[in-house]
């Protein structure tokens, strides 16, 4: 029968499926011999029943009455028994952390009666219990009861005035308890549940419903995580930081999750319980103070830290609070970090005998790299610091101020940069997050949600940065020196370094991209990429090509690694004043004329190639003769129309008109085009080939592969293979002729085509629009959202192949292209081929190589090696 509830002592670290990051870590401390408060998980299989069933599976309640019961009797107390009551907390908990996007509510137990038991059990301290229970109606009241937060936050306000919370007496939180009954039973027209076990049921299904919240459902999608796991609920016993200034509550880190550095990094407030750390309420302490606060719980905290980083073998993050002097850890996890020390702990652990070579390189990932090589600011123009705040989240952004997600979107979808500037962030804002370029707050630390959620995203982030006067409801902030930054004015923010500037300032390479264009390895961060990506090289199976069709682009791939051209793509040399040789073509009326369009052509592409060649010296390129429609070329219609129209057209644009309208397409995609081209127009084809072989005779040690586009069967390719491969005996060139695998019908009939290909490479953006069915640039905008939000796709099948459909395709073309030709050569050339996920998947399907854009190839070299090294390496997080 299913097992539904896990005590924290049944459980471990590796049961994240089943009982949610939290609780198998709670377990994995619990075991360890960590002082956990005792407690037990609800699996994310009772979640996923509730979720599609609507009700608990049965035996959930049975189970979790007897584990209550165990519990009880572990503690000596029951669940909000009057005079000695038992106070849970019911904890979110998914298998990927998603930082304060699902609900937890604490103090469960408390009601009029067991409120008194409570004080008893604190020596009489009558404000500590008064302070739990009107937390526990305003959480409850929040998350469970779906009442609107702000009716309970005014009501705290216009009690505490100017003073803090701490400030309160136990007389004045008796009466806002009153106060916060009436909101509940104003809200629902029913009263605050008083019965313990109800409030927990009623709790636990809360939790349950929060992961179909819709800030939890955005988050999972700019995150990638499954919409169908489910939340764990964790039933945990209370710990108190809000007994006194003896007690208290905190998060820390084992290292620096912005550099990397090992040492003491955290906050800390007295005085407080759960959210108040992060959520800026007062100021927090930095966790250095809590030696001078409490060097007996600091000291054991230092020993507990190293003690996690040395079992989990990475940085590990924590909440844990101090009652009455006595310390609690409540949560761990592998922690979140920058991308820059997710490179530079992998390489310390590594130094430090902790983990392999390997690992490291399993550590980091494609994303992260990316990250690094996004651009900075420039050190020597002009810019105007304005203020210093917290490093949160590295990177150089620049954008229009706004004060709100809302305008953040708005701006945003109307293709503005923008810099979402907020006193501090609340889970809300997390789609003007995503819109923004940049996020800076004036409070809160490293660990607050803005620094979290950013740093989990990849965006820029200053956080903290307190000398600022930010007013959400004025649209303006002021800095010091009596500066005034309103909606819209240009700011500019380094993550990297925590400061704010006015105005523009000039972004240039990062380091990264500097020590790929070939500077030598001399910071930390650059010697740890050099490390872990000699490593990824040296372990790696697939190649990795670049898509680059001029030298410039070819000699920068070559910097980056590229081990050859896996697209050159040769409409672009159609493009300019070539375009008059284009229309030539097309106008032609007789076989000499059209001739005489082509042999103009034919030195001009010629020159290209030799140029491409020279840069590539000596490794492959494989060269895509013409792919797109003729009529891309022409003018456009409209405006041939108006000069027609206004008698100011000449003789060629009247003809031109003519062709236009001729060639005029209703599905171009689908048009003529590709292979297609080369059969209807004599001499195209001939005329690229000669060129590209006159220009491999002059360039020593050139290795063209030529490739044929959009076939769908192989007597297309067999017409036109048989001119090329002529022309190529003629002139004594050795070239590959391959075709691109974009079509369905040549992915299915691919046993046929490879008779006459000696490669095939997956043209994986027509693949994906022919498979589903639907042209990228029409459904993009019009539907994919949509799409998205129903779960159809968890991500963009144009960004991330989609295994099912189109990489079935691929595996099966892959396997019986080899069937008919042993040796044929495998690639991919689609924008898929930089994709961490769509490179794990190239991989295992045993394609030779990957091919993608000049500034992706340091991604495609790491993920391969990735690829090679993960043992699950569909999990490209
Ligand atoms: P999140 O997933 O948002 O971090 P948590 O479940 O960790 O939510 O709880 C929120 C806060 O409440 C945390 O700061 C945590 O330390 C605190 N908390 C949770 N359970 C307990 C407990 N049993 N005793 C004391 N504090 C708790
Ligand atoms: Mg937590
Ligand atoms: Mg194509």
């Amino acid at each position: 029968m299913a097992k539904f509830v896990y005590d924290f002592t049944e459980g471990n670290r590796e049961l994240k499926d089943l009982l949610g990051g939290k609780g198998a870590n709670l377990a994995e401390m619990t075991n360890l011999g960590l002082p956990v408060p005792p407690g037990f998980t609800i699996t994310t299989e009772a979640c996923r029943h509730y979720l599609a069933e609507g009700d608990v599976p049965e035996g959930l309640d049975r189970e979790i009455a007897e584990h209550l019961s165990a519990l009880e009797a572990t503690m000596g107390k029951k669940l909000g028994q009057a005079d000695d009551p038992l106070l849970v907390s019911v904890r979110s908990g998914a298998k990927f952390s998603m930082p304060g996007m699902m609900e937890t509510v604490l103090n469960i137990g408390l009601n009029d009666e067991s409120v008194y038991g409570l004080a008893k059990q604190a020596g009489g301290n009558e404000r500590f219990a008064w302070d739990s229970y009107r937390r526990l109606i305003q959480m409850f009241g929040k998350t469970v009861q779906d009442i609107d937060g702000d009716l309970f936050e005014h009501a705290l306000d216009e009690l505490k005035g100017d003073r803090q919370d701490t400030d309160l007496t136990a007389d004045e939180l008796q009466r806002l308890v009153k106060t916060y009954k009436a909101i509940v039973r104003e809200q629902t027209g029913q009263d605050f549940p008083a019965d313990p076990r109800e409030q927990m049921r009623l709790a636990v299904m809360a939790v349950f419903d929060s992961w179909n919240a819709p800030r939890a459902i955005l988050y999972r999608r700019q995150e990638r995580i499954p919409a169908d796991l489910g939340t764990a609920v964790n039933i945990c016993s209370m710990v108190f930081g809000n007994v006194g200034e003896d007690s208290g509550t905190g998060v820390a880190f084992t290292r620096d999750p912005g550099s990397g550095h090992q040492g003491v990094y955290g906050d800390y407030l007295q005085n407080a319980q759960g959210e108040d750390v992060v959520a800026g309420i007062r100021n927090t302490v930095p966790l250095q103070d809590l030696e001078g606060i409490d060097k007996s719980a600091y000291d054991e905290l230092l020993a507990i830290m190293e003690k996690l980083e040395n079992h989990y073998r990475d940085l590990c993050d924590i909440e844990f609070t101090v009652e009455r002097g006595k310390l609690w850890m409540l949560q761990t996890r592998v922690g979140k970090r920058t991308a820059g020390a997710a490179f530079r702990i992998a390489t310390q652990l590594v130094d430090q005998g902790l983990i392999t070579l390997d690992e490291a390189v399993i550590r980091v990932s494609g994303d992260q790299l990316a990250q690094l090589m996004f651009p900075r600011f420039a050190k020597d123009c002009a810019r105007k610091l304005i203020a210093k705040g917290m490093n949160a989240s590295p990177g150089a952004a620049v954008g229009k101020a706004v004060f709100s997600s809302e305008r953040a979107i708005e701006l945003a979808a109307q293709g503005e940069d923008v810099i979402l500037v907020r006193r501090e962030t609340n889970p809300d804002d997390l789609s003007g997050m995503i819109a923004a370029r940049g996020v800076l707050t004036s409070r809160g630390g490293k660990t607050s949600h803005a620094a979290v959620v950013a740093r989990g995203m990849g965006k820029t982030c200053v956080c903290g940065a307190e000398e600022l006067e930010v007013s959400v409801s004025g649209k303006r902030f002021t800095a010091p020196g009596g500066i005034s930054v309103t909606e819209g004015d240009v700011i500019s923010i380094d993550g990297s370094t925590g400061e704010v500037f006015l105005g523009e300032v000039d972004v240039v390479d990062s380091a990264v991209v500097e020590y790929f264009e070939g500077a030598e390895p001399d910071d930390e961060l650059v010697r740890a990429v050099d490390r872990i990506m000699a490593h990824a090289d040296s372990v790696r199976r697939l190649d990795v090509r670049a898509n680059a069709d001029n030298p410039e682009d070819s000699a920068r791939a070559r910097r980056f690694g590229a081990q050859g051209i896996g697209l050159c793509r040769t409409e672009h040399m159609f493009l300019g004043e070539r375009r008059q040789l284009v229309e030539d073509l097309v106008l032609a009326d007789s076989a000499e004329s059209r001739q005489a369009a082509l042999d103009a052509l034919e030195p001009l592409q010629k020159a290209d190639f030799t140029g491409i060649f020279q840069a590539m010296e000596g490794l492959p390129v494989t060269i895509r003769l013409i792919d797109p429609p003729l009529h891309e070329f022409l003018p456009d219609i409209v405006d041939l129309s108006v000069k027609v129209a206004t008698g100011a057209a000449t003789a060629k644009d009247r003809a031109l008109l003519v062709a236009v309208k001729r060639l005029h397409e209703m599905n171009p995609m689908l048009g003529l085009r590709g292979v297609r081209l080369g059969l209807v127009i004599p001499g195209l084809f001939a005329m690229q080939v000669r060129a590209i072989a006159d220009a491999a005779r002059e360039v020593p040690g050139a290795r063209p592969e030529i490739m044929i586009p959009l076939v769908a069967a192989v007597q297309e390719l067999e017409a036109v293979r048989e001119e090329a491969a002529q022309i190529l005996a003629n002139k004594q060139v050795d070239a590959l002729i391959g075709t691109m695998i974009e079509t369905p019908r040549a992915a299915l009939t691919a046993g046929q085509v490879a008779e006459a290909a000696q490669f095939f490479s997956f043209g994986t953006n027509d693949l994906t629009q022919m498979t589903w069915g639907f042209s990228r640039d029409d459904v993009e905008a019009a539907f994919f959202s949509r799409y998205l939000d129903l779960g159809i796709f968890g991500v963009s099948p144009f960004e991330t192949l989609d295994r099912d459909g189109v990489g079935r395709l691929v595996k099966l073309a892959a396997a019986e292209g080899r069937a008919t030709r042993a040796d044929l050569k495998l690639g991919i050339c689609g924008e898929h081929g930089g994709d961490p996920d769509s490179v794990h998947f190239c991989h295992e399907v045993g394609l030779d190589y990957v091919s993608c854009s000049p500034f992706r190839i340091p991604v495609a070299r790491l993920e391969a090696g990735r690829a090679a090294l993960a043992s699950d390496s569909s999990d490209t997080r």
